[in-house]
């Protein structure tokens, strides 16, 4: 069955419309009234006041196809098959209502009826004291006790800093051998890309407070999320997420706008796929209203920009040439997101200012690392203080990587154990900014004039959601 990325969005949809459940268009990515969350990293994370009960549901039932954020995930794009820093999450959410039967069988039919994939290819994993899934799995769906898998608090317990959690139970795909690490204790939770994980069904029966307690939720709620881009790839045969179809699209421009072939050098490949990921994200950040800045969420913005930049300098790209890459991106979403066609001379005015800053940035870094090289050749010195190379970084946006590569040329090294321990403090700066409530990316800044008008338009997506048919 191939019916493509968007298609499964849709089936996903219809399937869960015929299931009773409300369908919503995704939030934006900035959430609203959170401050425990920089931007939107599940399909649950908007919905959280439903959750806590906080606020009534507009129906018991709801499914949703979420834009998300996953900036911890960013070193593993292009890298691993399966993460992305942007992807789209597809859930469906009882509010108390269904529990664990629903949410597994209903999982089950719609993965081997709907996507009609093999029962043969498909492992779970159930949280080790979680007795109830198991019997589920085991006994009402029939899957053999060797392919339930019971795993720990990290990977089968479902838990943001503050709010609903639960134990999980997971479905993966074993793609086969010729994808695995070949270690013989590969199983679903290893690290390698042969059992990908697509579906995450969260039985959110607690609500953890401040201090770390886990207090029952009244009426335990379902919370689940697949991967829109990984169960594409799986139904498309890919080898990872950013050879679907929808998405190759965007490989194949950069790969045309760099005149770089894919396929052919590993380290290419890499970035190819970091700037195809990228892309997508700044896209979407950009519509919902992010602005780049030196912290919060505008710091992710500047960081994905300046990432995706630098990875076209690899590719040898001399000029700016980013917007031919969102353009793609933009095209190939419209109609499932129609907020980023609308204000597409935005979001390209402002990746575009952004990139031609980096542009300055890396001939103002370069001529300062110069500088540090004379005065480290002048003290007979071999390597370059981690706190220099961290000031690099932080101000003026010069990236670790290319700080090594420019001092290996010259024999040089970089104390990196002390760049990590200045980036950890940034980090903690950075979250207790956080706490304090932070509104980055909107405050006195040039393109501010840019969104004047569009803040009203998100206000009106809770009233919008409620009309809107698949
Ligand atoms: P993994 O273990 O593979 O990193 P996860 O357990 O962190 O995934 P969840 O938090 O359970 O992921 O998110 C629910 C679903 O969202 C996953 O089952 C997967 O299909 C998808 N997903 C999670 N992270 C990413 C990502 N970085 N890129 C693309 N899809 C993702
Ligand atoms: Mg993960
Ligand atoms: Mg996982
Ligand atoms: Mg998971």
């Amino acid at each position: 069955k191939n019916i493509g990325l968007h298609g499964i969005r849709k089936e996903f949809l219809e399937f869960f419309k015929g299931k009773n459940h409300l369908i919503a268009p995704s939030f934006p990515l900035v959430p609203k009234n959170d401050k425990s969350l920089l931007l939107i990293n599940a399909g649950m994370a908007p919905l959280k006041p439903y959750f806590t009960g906080e606020q009534t549901p507009p129906s018991k039932r709801m499914a949703t196809c979420q834009k998300c954020i996953r900036t911890p995930d960013i070193d593993n794009v292009g890298k691993t098959d399966r993460h992305a820093t942007f992807f789209e999450m597809l859930g469906n959410f009882s509010f108390g209502e269904y529990f664990k039967i629903e949410a597994i069988e209903w999982a089950w039919e719609f993965l081997t009826e709907r996507m009609e994939i093999e029962k043969d290819k498909l492992w779970v994993s159930v949280y080790l004291e979680d007795d109830e899934a198991f019997d589920i799995w085991n006994k009402h769906i029939g899957v053999s006790k060797e392919k339930i898998v019971k795993l720990g608090k990290g990977d089968n317990f479902w838990e943001l800093e503050v709010g609903p959690s639960g134990p999980c139970s997971e479905i993966y795909v074993d793609r086969g051998e010729k994808y695995g690490c070949g270690k013989s204790s590969c199983q679903p939770g290893c690290d390698c890309d042969r059992f990908v994980e697509v579906w995450n069904l969260v039985f959110t029966q607690f609500d953890k407070d401040e201090k770390g307690n886990y207090n029952p939720l009244p009426n335990p709620n379902i919370d689940t999320g697949m991967g829109l881009e990984r169960i594409t790839a799986i139904m498309e045969g890919a080898r990872n997420i950013f050879e679907v179809g929808e998405i190759k699209k965007i490989l194949n421009q950069v790969e045309k706008v760099s005149g770089v072939t894919y396929g052919r050098d590993p380290n290419k490949d890499i970035s190819i796929r970091v700037i195809t990921d990228h892309c997508r994200a700044m896209t979407f950040l950009v519509s919902d209203g992010v602005l780049p800045s030196n912290e919060g969420r505008g710091y992710v913005l500047r960081r994905l920009i300046r990432r995706a930049a630098r990875h076209g300098k690899l590719l040898g790209i001399q000029k700016s040439f980013l917007n031919d890459i969102v353009e793609f991106v933009i095209n190939s979403w419209k109609v499932e997101y129609p907020e980023i066609k609308e204000r597409e001379e935005q979001i390209k005015k402002i990746i575009y200012a952004e990139e031609e800053k980096f542009q300055e940035t890396i001939h103002q870094g370069i001529s300062i690392l110069e500088q540090y090289i004379d005065e480290m050749a002048h003290k007979k010195e071999t390597v370059l203080s981690g706190e220099k190379a961290f000031k690099l970084y932080d101000t003026y946006g010069f990236p670790l990587d290319l700080t090594k590569e420019i001092l290996e040329e010259k024999n040089l090294t970089v104390d990196e154990d002390e760049f990590n321990k200045n980036m950890e403090e940034q980090r903690n700066r950075a979250r207790r900014a956080r706490e304090e409530g932070d509104n980055s990316g909107w405050g006195d800044n040039d393109f501010h004039d840019i969104f004047k008008g569009l803040e009203t338009k998100f206000e009106g997506y809770e009233k919008v959601y409620l009309e809107t048919e698949v």
